[in-house]
């Protein structure tokens, strides 16, 4: 059974559904596209207390936020990060 937790990441509730969604995108990225791990983990923190997260996806945009905070040039659509 799945859990469902509306200010959690998908990793956080569902493991095989990440790694099918989001472990496999950023696995085919090239390493110089993402951020290093201190500073995706401090974007997800943000995430993590913001009112827009949703089962991991971000309702200002509707991605996936884990990507989107692995990203380089990604950006929270409200400036939190
Ligand atoms: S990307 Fe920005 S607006 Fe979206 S959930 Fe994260 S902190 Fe909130």
């Amino acid at each position: 059974m799945t859990k469902i937790c509306t200010r959690c990441l998908l990793a956080d509730f569902d493991r095989v559904k990440y790694e099918q969604l989001i472990g496999k995108s950023l696995n085919d990225l090239p390493p110089e596209d993402l951020t290093a791990d201190d500073i995706r983990g401090k974007r997800l923190d943000i995430c993590r207390e913001c009112d827009k997260l949703n089962q991991g996806t971000c309702l200002a945009c509707g991605c996936f936020v884990e990507i989107r905070a692995a990203l380089v040039r990604g950006k929270c659509p409200y400036k939190k990060w």
